[in-house]
């Protein structure tokens, strides 16, 4: 049961590394190409993203009560920018709570308002949306770690067969060939015989 259980995070883990290596690869290959899986949970919203070498989860929380500003005021010649900031809304920025900021040898956390225009052109400060992203290679690691001690027990089980240990439990079965006394596994040979 537990070697189930191990066998089934390793083969997770294994997976998980191919994902993270095939779309950060994909990244290099199509800068523009497909984001990785995002979700939505009522008010929970969580995507992951790779670039550049780097893993970033986002995770964004919508406050039940959106916190709507005031409006936008248009900008008639901004040939890129439509709106345009106003007094009021600058002030009411500032009052919004201040957002949080780490970083540290390519690991960062940031927590900053997640904020939106509405249809009628107002400032919604919708909710917190949090960033926390780390570079590739610590995750990779740490992914490999399961999959490198499965493999190098299936390795060391190889050699320990083919000097007369059990296939399943790796109890020595030198003095007893034909039936493990610890698992109760039947050897390969005496199963093949007795069929
Ligand atoms: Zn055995």
């Amino acid at each position: 049961m537990k070697r189930r259980l191990f066998n089934l995070l390793a083969s997770v883990s294994l997976a998980l590394c191919l994902v993270v290596v095939a779309s950060a690869l994909l990244k290099v290959i199509l800068p523009r190409g497909p984001n990785l899986p995002s979700f939505r949970a009522g008010r929970w919203a969580c995507s992951l993203d790779s670039s550049n070498g780097n893993f970033e989860i986002r995770v964004g929380h919508d406050s039940a009560v959106p916190d709507i500003g005031p409006q936008f005021a248009p900008n008639p010649g901004g040939q890129f920018a439509p709106f345009t900031y106003t007094q009021a809304g600058l002030d009411w920025q500032e009052k919004l709570p201040r957002g949080a900021h780490w970083r540290s040898m390519g690991f960062h956390f940031d927590r900053n308002i997640n904020m939106e225009i509405s249809r009628t052109r107002n400032f919604v400060a919708v909710g917190n949306v949090f960033w926390i992203g780390a570079p590739l290679w610590p995750l990779l690691a740490l992914l490999a770690i399961l999959p490198i001690i499965r493999r190098s027990y299936q390795m060391y089980l190889r050699r320990l067969m083919k000097q007369g240990h059990c296939p399943v439990c790796a109890y020595d079965l030198r003095a007893t060939p034909e039936r493990c006394p610890e698992c109760g596994a039947v050897s390969a040979k005496v199963a093949g015989i007795s069929n």
